[in-house]
């Protein structure tokens, strides 16, 4: 089966962010409420599924959750409210969730948001509009069907990968030779290409080419995971928390200061 992806190419945003604004007229997500510690309202949230990074030399990159192909945060949460579908898209349910935060805390790019103004604060993230598509509602993403300029689009990982290779190798001055998410983490279904690093989007070279949930992942899936899930787990989420805190310390007073102070506040989120 194939496995459905998202390619954004950097040097084609024109940051409109017609991305945005399609994303939360289809979900319903709200108007934004940024909390008192945000920097700035474009940081992703529970009504903000995928937003634009604004860099001052006119670069703009989206952000979203990548649908890691071995996800960490579906390893770790302990009632099985996330869940990596067939397709490849990971999805959660509403009504499952508990709101421990443990797939906050695993997820290695720090994108699941909780919704704070709530009573009971549940996990939001994109879901890569994966029932809509499923039930024959739309056929792609409605943020890849409102980009202007085709800088997002969608289609099955092996072709997008394929595709990336292609304009590497056609304008080799433009792009820096890599295809973000082809190895990370054992792979992911946002692809990205660009012309700058983007290793503030947690793409640092120190991310392991092997799925992190590797070593609790085999396990958890035959196990209960309400008994095991949170002790196993944890072990993955302690290696992302003292990266995380590791990279935070190195990155102290790089330009990329908006985008880690975000991540840092990820835990009163
Ligand atoms: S990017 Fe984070 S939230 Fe998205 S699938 Fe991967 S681990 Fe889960
Ligand atoms: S794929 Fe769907 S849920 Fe994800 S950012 Fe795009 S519109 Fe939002
Ligand atoms: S709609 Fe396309 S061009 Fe506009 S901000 Fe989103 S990805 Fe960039």
């Amino acid at each position: 089966m194939s496995t459905w992806a998202i390619l954004t190419d950097i040097t084609k945003c024109i940051g409109c962010e017609n991305c945005v604004a399609a994303c939360k007229e289809i979900n319903h997500t709200g108007k934004d409420q940024p909390w008192r510690w945000q920097k700035s309202i474009d940081s992703l949230s529970a009504a903000r599924w995928t937003t634009i990074i604004k860099k001052p030399d006119h670069h703009f990159i989206r952000q979203q959750c990548r649908h890691c192909l071995s996800p960490a945060c579906v390893s770790v949460c302990p009632v099985g409210a996330l869940k990596k579908t067939p397709e490849g898209p990971v999805i959660y349910d509403p009504k499952l969730c508990i709101g421990c935060r443990y797939c906050m805390m695993s997820c290695p790019f720090g994108i699941p948001r909780y919704t704070w103004s709530d009573p009971t604060p549940y996990v939001r993230k994109c879901i890569m509009c994966y029932q809509k598509i499923k039930n024959g509602e739309i056929k792609e993403p409605a943020c890849i069907k409102a980009c202007p300029t085709h800088a997002t689009i969608f289609g099955d990982r092996d072709a997008l990968l394929a595709e990336a290779r292609k304009r590497i190798n056609e304008k080799p001055g433009r792009y820096i030779n890599r295809v973000w998410g082809e190895h990370e983490v054992g792979g992911t279904s946002v692809l990205y290409v660009s012309d700058i690093s983007l290793d503030f989007l947690s793409w640092e070279k120190d991310l392991p080419q092997e799925p992190l949930p590797g070593r609790v992942f085999d396990v958890l899936e035959k196990v209960p995971k309400i008994f095991v899930g949170m002790g196993l787990g944890m072990y993955g989420v302690y290696w992302i928390i003292e990266r995380r805190e590791r990279l935070m310390n190195k990155g102290a007073g790089k330009s990329d200061k908006s985008d880690r102070s975000d991540k840092s506040d990820q835990s009163k989120r």
